[in-house]
């Protein structure tokens, strides 16, 4: 059965009819570009392979939804659907998703949803994100609405930062929404334009491995937060509207203008980490893939040496990826802990991933997870 079979048999059992359609939206990984978007620079997401599918019929008084991942269905009306927060557990993405599109004006059309997922719940590949786009996909389609593609991105971020309450940026939707098979996203934060950048691994023999740390959870709020305030001190310091504004060839210069040596640390981060986004995207584009490799240590680097959100699980599985033959590892995402990934030739991805469970087995971690992915599709109908 695939994940699409089980949200049609999940929508036949729970409603007792058929699904008009279904629809998919992916997770997504960050290749590099990480603690950039708040600084107004560059990322370069792809979608898994790994995806929310939404079975979706119009009817009902409402708007009701079950999922195969979620013990209990929910439904909600018009009210609820009107005040952010009023439905809360997973049913608040789905009804998110309802109150953006109608605060924007759209007549979004009383429907019966079915979930299934093989996006790994609050692992940090955006699993919340897969839904939200997939449900918004499916309200989009089958309430005939016209919402073109940009501004589809940022009706999932409403939903998510008001409705659900949940701080995010904008690359996670737009990845999900707008990435296509083999490429990556290559996202302007400022800007929010995209390009499609060429990112063939299969064609290559090559695979991105995910690696989850399984790290313990760490309460990083207060340290996002920190490493937030200490980039727009700093770009406030230098003059510039973000850290973005600081060309490359201009960091020794900004450096020895600010005089705490933790913001130094912090400034030297985003600069090179938006340079590697770029170099990342020059290269690929010339079809370089696995001179990426570099890049994504370096990135990897920086992050636990300069902007300091890494773990030891992190360092570990990095380290132990590499001494397996890797081009290239890093973490990714927001820090202290969540997942890594590698870039592997295809065929050494039980021989990496076995040196990560030797190192982690050395240390007596919790064992890390592994899975392989290609650069796939983003939203669509099937
Ligand atoms: P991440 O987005 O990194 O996976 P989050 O904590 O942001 O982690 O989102 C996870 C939450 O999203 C889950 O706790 C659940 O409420 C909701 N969710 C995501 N996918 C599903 C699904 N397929 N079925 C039900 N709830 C889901
Ligand atoms: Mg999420």
């Amino acid at each position: 059965m695939t994940v699409a079979d089980d949200a049609a048999a999940a929508f036949r059992k729970e409603y007792g009819s058929e699904p008009t359609g279904l629809w998919a939206a992916p997770g997504r990984v960050n290749l590099i570009g990480e603690h950039t978007d708040y600084n107004e620079g560059f990322v370069l997401p792809f979608a898994l392979p790994m995806r929310t599918i939404a079975a979706a019929a119009p009817g009902g008084e409402g708007w009701s939804a079950c999922s195969s991942l979620a013990q209990d269905p929910v439904s909600f009306g018009v009210a609820e659907a009107g005040a952010p927060g009023a439905v809360d557990g997973w049913g608040g993405y789905v009804a998110g998703v309802v109150w953006a599109l109608r605060d924007a004006g759209y007549t979004v059309p009383p429907a019966r949803i079915a979930i299934a997922s093989d996006v790994p719940l609050g692992s940090g590949l955006s699993s919340s994100h897969a839904l939200e786009c997939a449900v918004l996909t499916a309200l989009a389609d089958l309430g005939g609405l016209e919402i073109a593609i940009e501004e589809r991105p940022k009706l999932v971020q409403r939903s998510e930062n008001v409705y659900v309450g949940a701080p995010t940026g904008i690359m996670d939707q737009s990845a999900s929404l707008r990435c296509t098979a083999d490429h990556a996203l290559f996202l302007d934060c400022r800007t929010y334009a995209v390009e499609q950048i060429p990112f063939d691994l299969s064609a290559a023999g090559l695979t991105i491995l995910i690696i989850n740390s399984n790290a313990p959870h760490h309460h990083s709020d207060g340290e996002y937060g920190a490493r937030r305030k200490s980039c727009e001190e700093a770009a406030r310091i230098l003059g510039v509207p973000a850290l973005r504004d600081v060309p490359a060839d201009g960091l020794d210069a900004a450096l020895a203008r600010l005089d705490d040596p933790v913001m130094r640390r912090r400034v030297r981060h985003v600069v090179t980490e938006d340079q590697r986004v770029l170099d990342t995207v020059e290269l690929l584009k010339s079809g370089r893939i696995r001179e990426i490799g570099p890049l994504l240590t370096a990135s990897h680097a920086s992050m636990r040496d300069d902007f300091e959100i890494t773990v030891d699980q992190v360092d570990v599985a990095v380290q132990a990826a590499l001494d397996a033959g890797a081009y290239g590892a890093r973490m990714t995402g927001g820090g202290f802990g969540g997942c890594v990934v590698a870039l592997i030739d295809t065929d050494r991805a039980s021989e990496v991933t076995k040196s990560v469970d030797a190192a982690y087995a050395e240390r007596g971690f919790t064992p890390a997870t592994a899975w392989v992915a290609v650069a796939s599709a983003g939203a669509t109908k099937l």
